[in-house]
Order: C-alpha cells, then structure tokens, then sequence
C-alpha cells in the first residue's frame, strides 16, 4: 500500500447492471423501457449552438413543465441528474439527524451505499417472509425514511393508506417515496404532499418515459423541503442539468398518449410472462412495476442467470442474503419475452 493510501476514503460502491455492446443480446437486466422514447423526442430539433453556454442552472423549463403537468407549483419541484442524483442530494440534505433512517433490508440497493457515503447511520428495516413491509416497523424513534413504492426489487406495492400511516407517525422526520417504478401500476404518493410538509415523492424517467440514457430525475413535495434541497444542489454541483436533457424532458411530458401506450404495452407484456412462468414452476410477487422477481421450485436462480447469459440473454442476479435464489427480469417487448419463455421451458424440461 503507497503511503498516501492511508488518507484516502474507502468505500464498497454500488455496482450497476451491464450495459454490453453487443446489439445481438437480449437486455433484461436494468428495468429500461423495451420501446424508443416519444415520436416528439425524437424528431426535436436541438440547437446544438447552445451547448457554448452552461445550462440554466434553474432548470428552469423543465421544473416549470414538471409543475404543470402534476397539478403543483414550480417552488415544490427539483430536478436532477436521474433520480440516483436526486436521493443522493435528498440523503445529504434531509437525513442530517442524530438517529439512524430506515428502509427496507431488500430494497434498492443504492441506499446503504449512500448512507455509508456520507456517513449516516441506518437501520435495514426486515420485510416479511412475503417481502411485504410492515408498517409498525415503521413507529419506531428513527431520523428519516425511505422506500420504493413499489418496492424494488420485489416489485410489490403498497396503497397510499400505508405511506399516509408511515407519514402520520413519523412527522418529526422526511419521508421520502422513491416512486421509479409507480406509473406501471401502483397508485402515488403524490396527493399527500400538499397535506403534510415532510413527504418528498422521487420520481425518473428512467423507466416509464424510455429515457434512462438522458438522465433525469425529480422530487415533489413542499416547498420549504426543495428550498433546502436547491440550498444543497448548489453547494455542490451548480449546472447539473445539461441542454438536451432539459430541452427533450419537456418534449417528453407533451406527448401523453405514447406514455400511455407505452406503459400499457409494458403492462399487458407483464401480466401475460407472469401467468406463463408460474405454469411452468416459478412462483413471484404480483408486479406492479416494470420487472418480475422470481424464484423456481427445482433451478438454482444462479444457475438459470448464467445459462441465459450463455445464450445472450442477461437478467439480473443479486448475491445477497435472502434473496440468492432470485432473479430479477425487466419485461422487454413482447417478442423478447417469448425468446425467454422458450428458452426457460427448455431449461425447466431438462431440470
Ligand atoms: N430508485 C429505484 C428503486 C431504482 O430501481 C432505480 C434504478 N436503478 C433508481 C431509483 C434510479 O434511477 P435513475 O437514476 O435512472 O432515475
């Protein structure tokens, strides 16, 4: 080890799905949209000109387009790179207490990374035997909370009476509702902002709006609570917004109908590959997100991740504890899906 190692910060990163090159692959493994973004983003124009000169460090258009589109007003919206950026700033910013926050100990594994990072102390709240959260958990003395709703990636939902509760009980605190995953069928968070001032709602586009390569994100909630995040934001990164991202995340909120149409495709894909898998011997969760969580009765989830990747198929495998014999599958197009069905049946008449 060099001498000046000893000063350096030391840290276990969260490690990202692939992204491989070859086209040839079948991309299950990251919970992107399977379809392009919207027609409108597509053809737009960019001036490429602009990009001379730093973006509008307000974000201006697009937190303006992001108000009107939820019903709120422009102070009670923070835009940042993905939402990755947007929790980031939002654990620096809201979970500066004495006592450890709480989530969930299978959920998005960003967050106990985060946490290490800038040294808050956490307690990894355990879910049940059906990978449900259970809201007296969530009683208990702590300096803030956060979850996916639905939960990633067990893919389940909870019904807004559940965060109300979460949110009731712990008013001295921020709760914050990770909703990446909420337009593919589960209901938001997003009523209970202008009724309590401590609820953040995280929201990308990511998933839903098929743009996970722009990177965007935002946050919802009462103003006070993103005057204290833009306090944070600009004592750390002024310009995070570039040009095209905020020019085309405009784009993308006009175009209404594709949204619809492309989630519903995604829907419909989903609840056909949940019905057919579970003829053939797995059991998951009813999903309301873009993803499957699955285990089977007789394959090893590790074994079934490795052959498909041998077959240029890539899911994704988590080799943590409780959930090793699980997969976690992000519903592509429906041709897609019937490759992986295929090869599956075949996998599961061999076993
Ligand atoms: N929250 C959850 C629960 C996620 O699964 C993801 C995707 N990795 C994110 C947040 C971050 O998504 P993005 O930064 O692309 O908006």
């Amino acid at each position: 080890m060099s001498a000046w190692e000893k000063n350096i910060r030391k840290v276990i990163p969260y490690v990202p799905g692939e992204q491989p090159k070859d086209k040839n692959i079948i991309k299950l493994n990251t919970n992107e949209n399977p379809y392009d973004p919207s027609p409108r983003v597509m053809a737009k124009q960019l001036e490429l000109e602009a990009l001379r000169k730093y973006p509008d460090p307000a974000v201006s258009d697009l937190v303006n387009a992001l108000a009107d589109y939820h019903g709120v007003s422009n102070s009670q919206v923070f835009v940042g790179v993905g939402s990755d950026d947007v929790i980031a700033m939002s654990f620096m910013t809201f979970f500066h207490g004495d006592k450890p926050i709480l989530f969930p100990d299978i959920t998005y594994s960003f967050y106990d990374v985060w946490a290490e990072l800038f040294g808050i102390s956490y307690n990894q709240v355990a879910v049940d035997d059906n990978f449900e959260l259970k809201l007296e958990d969530y009683y208990q003395p702590n300096g803030g909370i956060i979850f996916p709703n639905p939960n990633a990636p067990t893919s389940i939902a909870k019904p807004i009476s559940f965060i109300e509760d979460v949110v009731k009980h712990n008013t001295d605190v921020v709760v914050i509702v990770d909703e990446a995953y909420v337009d593919f069928g589960c209901e938001s968070a997003l009523s209970l902002v202008d009724k309590y001032d401590n609820v953040l709602v995280v929201r990308t586009y990511s998933k839903s709006r098929s743009m996970a390569g722009l990177r965007i994100g935002y946050a919802i909630g009462n103003e006070k609570l993103i005057r204290y995040l833009n306090d944070v934001k600009y004592s750390f990164n002024s310009y995070t917004m570039n040009y095209p991202s905020i020019v085309l995340g405009v784009e993308s909120l006009a175009d209404e109908d594709y949204f619809r149409e492309t989630i519903a495709k995604v829907m419909e894909t989903r609840d056909w590959f949940t019905e057919e898998i579970r003829k053939i011997g797995f059991r998951c969760p009813d999903s309301s997100t873009n993803f499957v969580f699955v285990t089977h009765e007789k394959l090893q989830a590790k074994d079934i991740y490795e052959q498909a990747k041998a077959n240029k198929i890539i899911v994704r495998y988590f080799a943590k504890p409780r959930i090793d014999n699980y997969l976690r599958i992000t519903i592509g197009t429906r041709e897609e899906m019937e490759t992986f069905l295929t090869f599956l049946k075949k996998l599961v008449s061999n076993a």
